[in-house]
């Protein structure tokens, strides 16, 4: 497309002209090149929109600003329909749904068209994306024809201001960024243990106590304070302000107020609402407190609806969240009013819900009736499922898909914010050390963007109920709006393709290959985002009929990647990738791009070969399935994980041990039998306790020639990869058995102790 527009590039004094380029995150849905004449944007252009309509004038007015502010051009808006050279916004679409939207250009106009303003908002907003950003005195337009719409209604992101607050401007700042990629939701967390953030005039103490903190915990939990007081909260009327303002770019704020676990905001200013009266102190650390809403006393119950009353008149939202999420049932054990409430609503403890967790559902129920009283519906995390979920409540899930999944089969509807995938908090690299300091896990940007939203194992019926996708960012190691932003982007960029595009239509290396011209938009508007797609990523694949690992190397541009195999700093002088590595004997493999002066982050890894790699193995249990990632073979790839077990470097079981059996595929000598194990014990992942190795001429009669116990892991024992090698007289095997002993009993230490722990391993090597 846009060969007629391409030849008039040039760039000659004071005149420069760039071309459109519609291939946009989100792609749009349907993209028609025409062979017309393009549309050439100059100052002469006006933008119409139709008269008396006050947000198509807000619309328009958009358009202009992203204009000017991307490529310098000032146009006008008019609601003067004869005009000839224009850029028209109607709402014509009649058909279409709400968000939808058609775009029309020819060499007189452009056309964008849609059943809403909301509709023409997001056309406005790929009509914006795909202009470059660099100064130019006119902008053509390929003619063409597009058509798109969203896959999801719901296509959400959320922010944590509790746990590090954030000024009126900066929430403003983020909202900016969801409309930039077609988020049409904000969740706004507003509430926990660590303060409360908004103005409630009933109790005023809530954030004249509630707001602050003495201080906060540096790290994780250390021990150490930084000894700051901390604070911030929202009048009501910033709140409109924001929502106001969030309503112009088309994005509804859900409010949520965490209950009735995360209350220690509310507890220090109203101790009288908890179990024990207090005192209680907006908490310092991170975590979950044991100190909640004591549900048996009725001031509780009226500071909720109070609570309730007011921010419902602050947020239009037809969701309103209620959290739910991590309510220790500790305290209402041992209150006699939580348990007075229990006996005379006769909760009962039975095969599937305790007594308390019973009082949880009818808490939620309380709030739920409140809202849906007044026309509004509740939102709450997975937990809400467990004691029994109120009516007609949606549930986030959270935790992991299968919440959501549950959810689903009830008829209830659902949000997908699974953690292994769509917590923004999250680290995005395998390489920590270089990262800003986050709470754990791992989601790379291509993580999130091959995720779907809709479980297979739900019929169509069921996956009616997912409504959408949400990534959370929650704040505890993010204390500013930069920190927000380096977390946020790009991986926001494929989670709105995630939310937006057709399934059939995502492709991750032509994602790659698009976002470029949305990073143009990040640094005019001087968003901080993480530059990992512009180091070279790897993809291994395990090439069994070779006898090769194959490695594709990959960068976000044309820019040539060099590389070396063998551990050394590549230069601009080493090898250029041009096609497939296929390794087959050891390798450490370092690649790098140059762009003129700049030189990418060095990508460093090994692949190690031992008489085991790329042979037949299958396992003998069954594997966990949270943590199976390209399963079994993974043991035998040739690839090492470091000491982050969620790179999909590392498999594990839970409950079971880990035993496979190796077909060598021929006779051989062996006499070493190498695994390497990672461990992270505050997550319950555990050293082995044993290995034991057998061996087989024909896969019948099997011998032991090997085996060690390993002792429990003590209080002080390091986390990260620990090594256990067994050696053995030479002996002759075509088939080995490998059997890794999990952790059965974590020790009495551990605050999981008595479960099982679970056992990450990421290779077996054989010499
Ligand atoms: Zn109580």
């Amino acid at each position: 497309m846009g060969l007629l527009c391409l030849s008039l590039i040039f760039t000659s004094g004071a005149t420069k002209k760039s071309v459109a380029n519609y291939q946009v995150i989100p792609l749009p849905n349907e993209i028609i090149a025409h062979k017309s004449q393009c549309f050439t944007l100059d100052k002469s252009v006006k933008i119409v929109y139709p008269a008396g309509n006050e947000k198509m004038l807000k619309n328009a007015d958009f358009l202009s600003q992203y204009i000017k502010d991307q490529c310098g051009i000032e146009t006008y808006t008019t609601t003067d329909s004869k005009t000839k050279k224009a850029i028209v916004l109607r709402l014509d679409l009649k058909e279409a749904a709400p968000e939808a939207y058609r775009i029309v250009v020819n060499a007189q106009q452009i056309i964008v068209s849609a059943a809403s303003e909301n509709g023409i908002f997001y056309g406005i907003q790929t009509l914006r994306k795909s202009i470059p950003t660099e100064k130019s005195t006119t902008v053509e337009f390929p003619a063409a024809t597009l058509n798109d719409a969203p896959r999801f209604p719901y296509r959400g992101m959320h922010l944590d201001v509790v746990r590090h607050f954030f000024s009126v401007d900066e929430v403003k700042t983020y909202i900016d960024i969801l409309a930039l990629h077609n988020v049409n939701t904000f969740h706004w967390h507003l509430t926990d243990d660590q303060g409360w953030r908004i103005e409630i005039k009933k109790y005023p103490l809530l954030t004249e106590i509630g707001s602050k903190r003495a201080e906060t915990v540096i790290g994780r939990n250390t021990g150490v304070y930084d000894g700051i007081p901390y604070g911030g909260f929202y009048t009501q009327d910033e709140c409109r302000e924001i929502v106001a303002y969030a309503a112009d770019r088309y994005i509804n704020i859900i409010p949520e107020i965490d209950m009735p676990g995360h209350m220690l905001g509310a507890l220090e200013a109203y101790p009288e609402l908890g179990c024990t009266g207090g005192p209680y102190k907006v908490w310092r650390i991170w975590g979950i407190s044991e100190d909640v809403l004591c549900v048996g006393n009725d001031k509780t119950l009226k500071f909720i609806e109070d609570v309730l009353t007011e921010l419902i008149d602050v947020f239009p939202s037809k969701y309103i969240h209620i959290g739910g999420d991590e309510c220790p049932k500790t305290s209402w054990k041992k209150c006699p009013k939580c348990q007075a409430r229990i006996t005379s609503l006769g909760l009962v403890t039975d095969e599937h819900h305790t007594a308390e967790e019973r009082l949880q559902s009818y808490f939620m129920a309380y709030a739920e009736k409140l809202l849906n009283d007044k026309g509004r519906k509740i939102i709450g995390w997975d937990e809400i499922l467990e004691g029994g979920i109120a009516p007609n409540a949606t549930v986030m899930s959270w935790r992991s898909m299968e919440g959501g999944i549950e959810a689903a089969k009830l008829h209830h509807d659902v949000i997908m914010t699974p953690n292994s995938h769509l917590y923004f908090d999250h680290y995005q690299s395998i390489d920590t050390e270089l990262e800003p300091y986050a709470i754990g896990g791992y989601s790379s940007v291509r993580k999130v963007y091959e995720w779907d939203p809709l479980p297979a194992s739900l019929t169509n019926e069921e996956q009616k109920h997912i409504l959408g996708a949400q990534a959370n960012v929650w704040t505890e190691y993010i204390a500013t709006l930069k920190h927000v932003q380096y977390m946020v982007l790009p991986r926001l960029a494929a989670l709105c393709e995630v939310q937006w595009s057709k399934p059939e239509q995502k492709n991750y290396s032509n994602f790659v290959k698009r976002i470029p011209n949305l990073i143009g938009i990040y640094k005019l508007n001087n968003y901080n985002y993480a530059r990992h797609l512009f180091d070279v990523s790897a993809d291994f694949s395990s090439n069994s009929n070779d006898g090769t690992v194959d490695v594709k190397l990959l960068t976000l541009d044309k820019a040539p990647i060099h590389f070396t195999l063998d551990g050394s700093e590549p230069t601009p002088s080493s090898a250029v990738y041009s096609d497939i590595l296929k390794i087959k004997q050891n390798a450490e493999l370092r690649a790098v791009v140059f762009r003129g002066q700049e030189a990418s982050r060095i990508l460093k890894d090994e692949i190690l070969f031992s008489k085991s790699t790329l042979k037949p193995i299958k396992t003998l249990q069954p594997l966990n399935e949270k943590y199976m990632f390209n399963g079994i073979t993974t043991l035998v790839d040739g690839l090492h994980g470091n000491k982050n077990y969620k790179t999909g470097r590392w498999i594990a079981v839970y409950g079971n041990d880990m035993n496979a059996l190796i077909d060598l595929e021929k006779s051989t000598t062996i006499q070493e039998v190498a695994i390497s194990v990672c461990v992270d014990k505050g997550a319950w992942v555990f050293d082995a306790r044993s290995l034991s190795i057998e061996t087989s001429i024909d896969g019948v009669t099997y011998n032991r020639v090997a085996m060690e116990n390993y002792p429990p892991m003590k209080k002080d024992d390091a986390n990260g990869v620990i090594a256990h090698k067994l050696s053995f007289s030479p002996v002759e095997a075509r088939y080995v058995k490998v059997m890794i002993g999990s952790e059965q009993l974590l020790p009495d230490w551990h605050s999981g102790k008595g479960s099982k722990g679970f056992l990450f391993v990421d290779e077996i090597t054989i010499n």
